[in-house]
C-alpha cells in the first residue's frame, strides 16, 4: 500500500521530530525541504530543557530516549541568583530530579537527524507557499518548482511561509530585546554561572547566562528598547551602569541582537485539510522555556494522530489539542515576559 505523500517544511527540532516519527508509524513518503544549505549552514542556538510531560514525552515517541538521556546534563538544572551590585549569591536551586535537565540544540537535532531514513531531508529548498487542495495540496519552493503533496506541514518557524495558507497573522515585535554573547574557556564566568543557568536583574534590566555542554557559557543581555536599537558596547554597558564588573563581563565579545517577536494571542485557523502547522509557525511566542518543548509536543502529537486516525481526521484530531494547549501557553508567556522585563522604565 501507497502512504501519504507528506510534505515539511523546516529541518528544526518540530520537523525533524514529526519525520523520525511518521516514519516509526511506517510513513515512508515524507520529505523535509530545508531553506538552509546543510545541516551546519547555521550555528544552531543555545542550551535546551527538555521538560518531563512535553519535550521527553516526544523524545521517547521518536525512540530516541535512551540517546538523549547520553547527553542530557541533569547537572544543568540548577539556577542561581545573583545581586547585581555585589554578584553575591542571593537564591539557589540546586539541580534535582530529571524533570528537565538541559541538552545543546545542535545535539538533540544532529540526534534526530541521524534518526531519519537517508535522503528524507532535501537541502537548501526552501517553501515559498502552500495553496491547501483536496485531495492534493501545492507546494511552490523557492526556486518557483512545484510539487503536490497530501500534506503539508509547516514546521518552518517564526517567519513561516506555510502559515500564510491558513492565517494572516504575523509576529510583532514584543518589545523586548536580547543581546547574545558567547564565551569559551572563561573560568570566572563559569565560576559564576554555575552548571546551569545564572540570573541577575535590577529594575526591568537583565543577566541572564547558561552554561552549555564543553563549558560554552551563552549570555544575554535583555531588556525594553526600540525593534531597530542595536546598542554598540558601550551604550550597554551605559544600560548596566553600577553592575558589578564580573556580571558586566559577561557583555564582552561580539553582540548578536535578538529583538523578541510573538505571534498575537490567541492565534487560531479555520482547520483546513491538506495543510497545517506546529511549532513556533503555529506559536511563537516569547522563550521562557517552552517553545522547543511545545515544537516536539506538536510534533510527536501530529504524527502519533495522523497514525492512528490517517492524514484527514489525525490533523483534525491534532489541531483540536493542539491550537488550545498553545493559546494556555502563548498567555502564560505573554504575562511572564510582561513580569520578567517590566514595560517600564523603556531604557532607549
Ligand atoms: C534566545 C532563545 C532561547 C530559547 N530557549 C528555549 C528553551 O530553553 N527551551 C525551549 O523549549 N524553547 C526555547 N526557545 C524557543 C525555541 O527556540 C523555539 O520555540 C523552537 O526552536 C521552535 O522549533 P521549530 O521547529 O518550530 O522552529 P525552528 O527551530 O525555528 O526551525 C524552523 C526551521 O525551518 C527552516 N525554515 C524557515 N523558513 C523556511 C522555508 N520557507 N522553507 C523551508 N525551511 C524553512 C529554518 O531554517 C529552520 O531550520 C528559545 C528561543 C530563543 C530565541
Amino acid at each position: 500500500m501507497t502512504t501519504p505523500r507528506i510534505a515539511i517544511a523546516g529541518a528544526g527540532i518540530g520537523g525533524l521530530t514529526c519525520a523520525r516519527v511518521l516514519q516509526l508509524h511506517g510513513f515512508d513518503n515524507v520529505t523535509v525541504f530545508e531553506r538552509e544549505s546543510s545541516p551546519d549552514a547555521r550555528q544552531q542556538g543555545g542550551t535546551i530543557d527538555l521538560h518531563a510531560d512535553s519535550g521527553q514525552e516526544a523524545v521517547r515517541a521518536a525512540g530516541l530516549y535512551e540517546e538523549w538521556r547520553a547527553l542530557a546534563r541533569d547537572e544543568g538544572q540548577e539556577q542561581r541568583k545573583v545581586d547585581h551590585v555585589t554578584a553575591a549569591l542571593i537564591g539557589h536551586q540546586p539541580a534535582e530530579g530529571d524533570f528537565h535537565p538541559e541538552i545543546d540544540r545542535g545535539q538533540l537535532r544532529r540526534l534526530l537527524l541521524d534518526s531519519l531514513a537517508p535522503a528524507t531531508v532535501t537541502w537548501g529548498l526552501g517553501i515559498a507557499s502552500a495553496t491547501p487542495g483536496d485531495p492534493k495540496s501545492t507546494v511552490t519552493f523557492l526556486d518557483e518548482s512545484t510539487a503536490e503533496f497530501d500534506l503539508v506541514i509547516g514546521a518552518d518557524g517564526a517567519w513561516s511561509r506555510v502559515r500564510q495558507a491558513l492565517s494572516d497573522a504575523t509576529p510583532e515585535y514584543t518589545g523586548v530585546l536580547f543581546v547574545e554573547t558567547r564565551h569559551d574557556d572563561n573560568e570566572e564566568l563559569l565560576d559564576l554561572t554555575g552548571h546551569g543557568t545564572m540570573v541577575a536583574d535590577h529594575e526591568g534590566v537583565l543577566l541572564w547566562c547558561q552554561r552549555n555542554s564543553g563549558d560554552h557559557i551563552r549570555a544575554y543581555a535583555c531588556m525594553r528598547a526600540r525593534e531597530d536599537w542595536k546598542p554598540s558596547k558601550a551604550e550597554l554597558l551605559e544600560v548596566y551602569a553600577g553592575w558589578h564588573p564580573s556580571l558586566t563581563a559577561f557583555l564582552e565579545g561580539e553582540l548578536i541582537y535578538r529583538p523578541l517577536y510573538a505571534l498575537p494571542v490567541p492565534h487560531t485557523w479555520e482547520h483546513t485539510p491538506g495543510v497545517t502547522l506546529l511549532g513556533d509557525a503555529a506559536h511563537l511566542m516569547p522563550p521562557l522555556g517552552v517553545g522547543a518543548n511545545l515544537a516536539m509536543q506538536d510534533a510527536a502529537d501530529l504524527a502519533l494522530a495522523i497514525a492512528e486516525h490517517g492524514v484527514r481526521e489525525g490533523v483534525q484530531a491534532y489541531e483540536s489539542v493542539m491550537v488550545p494547549r498553545a493559546i494556555e501557553y502563548a498567555e502564560h508567556t505573554k504575562v511572564g515576559l510582561q513580569e520578567m522585563v517590566p514595560a517600564r522604565p523603556i531604557r532607549v
